[in-house]
């Protein structure tokens, strides 16, 4: 046959997730740690590996790798579980609490893969947009009115804290009003957490609607490896469970999880570094004329700079690339440098300030 049926109407609008990549000399676009796994957590890393028995199926839950999260959180096992990556995760709980004639509450400009999943299960959306004017702060009295009172049809939401791609994590007085004002399911994700230092772990014993979701792609150097978490009420996992693709997380990321979730120490000083670049990075753009950065609690800082669509193209032919939002809806002239190290940070400052004809 020559061609094909359509394939589901819901596809229609939608276009394939593109991190825009592209080979550069500093990485500054994806948020990653950007500093790799050093020599000797690599070698146990290795010895790990080696005794993984490639010919068996992994341990569909991850047993070992989710008791050293739950210890490490003063939770039990049945609190936790473990994805390929946040990004499983997400798309687990769009599967679970979305669906036809249920509601997503999504707070845009924000991680884009919620909408994208809310959408791929038929779950209608209601967005209530974030304040530009200021810093992109969550629009607390409109999120509260929309899932209080008995009319209110929102089913789940997730609150990026801190928020990619804008910067600020939410306050946690709001998520701890907002959890005890709805039974909706409220998904705060921690992607970032280790940046902001806040987390809503305080909260969990006394909210059965919290989950908290976390990954090792950031802090822990591990985003070519794929291994996230949630943390909730035993029954929430559960449902989780349900709709899960039985192996998602495999052998080699479980050993390699392991090893690095059990030396997870050795990467505060990176965390310290990032965060002390990330400080240095605002001032420094606060300085130049034109440019304006937002706030950030996270590992990036998003700024407004005239030509922004140009800029970005000189920055990347200079060897930097940065994330490109200037045509994104409620980002229009933004672009996103995540914090890199010393050197690529410096050389991403020169090089904006030779495109903005600073010397
Ligand atoms: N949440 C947010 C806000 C993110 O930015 C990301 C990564 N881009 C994720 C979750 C998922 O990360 P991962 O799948 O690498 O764990």
């Amino acid at each position: 046959m020559d061609k094909v049926r359509e394939p589901a109407r819901k596809l229609a609008g939608l276009v394939p997730y593109d991190p825009k990549y592209l080979p550069a000399r500093a990485m500054m676009s994806a948020n990653e740690n950007p500093k790799d796994v050093d020599e000797d957590l690599r070698r146990q890393v290795e010895s790990a590996v080696r005794r993984v028995p490639l010919n068996r199926y992994p341990d569909p839950l991850a047993n070992e790798l989710r008791d050293l999260i739950a210890c490490a959180n003063g939770l039990d096992r049945e609190q936790v579980l473990v994805g390929n990556g946040g990004d499983e995760l997400l798309f687990n709980t769009a599967l679970a609490w979305g669906g036809p004639g249920r509601t997503f509450l999504n707070l845009p400009p924000t991680f884009s893969v919620y909408e994208a999943n809310a959408r791929l299960t038929n779950t209608d959306v209601l967005n209530i947009p974030r304040l530009r004017e200021q810093d992109f702060a969550i629009d607390e009295a409109a999120v509260l009115d929309a899932v209080s009172g008995p009319d209110s049809q929102v089913d789940f939401t997730i609150i990026a804290t801190p928020n990619n791609p804008t910067g600020l994590r939410a306050r946690t007085e709001f998520l701890g009003e907002l959890l005890a004002s709805t039974d909706a399911l409220v998904v705060a994700d921690e992607a970032y957490f280790e940046f902001s230092r806040q987390t809503m772990r305080p909260y969990l014993d006394a909210n059965k609607n919290l989950v908290i979701l976390r990954t090792f792609s950031k802090a822990f150097s591990l985003a070519g490896v794929r291994v996230g978490y949630i943390l909730g009420h035993p029954d929430v996992i559960r449902q989780y469970m349900k709709v899960r693709q039985p192996y998602s997380v495999d052998a080699v990321s479980q050993a390699i999880g392991r090893v690095i979730f059990q030396n997870r120490a050795a990467f505060e000083p990176g965390i310290e570094a990032i965060i002390e670049e990330r400080e240095r990075i605002l001032k420094e753009l606060s300085a130049m004329p034109g440019v304006h950065p937002y706030p950030s609690d996270a590992n990036w800082v998003l700024f407004e700079v005239p030509e922004a669509e140009q800029v970005w193209q000189r920055l990347f032919d200079a060897g930097v690339l940065v994330r490109d939002f200037s045509t994104a809806a409620g980002l229009e002239g933004t672009l996103r440098v995540s914090v890199g190290t010393k050197e690529q940070d410096d050389l991403f400052l020169d090089e904006l300030k030779k495109a903005r004809g600073i010397s």
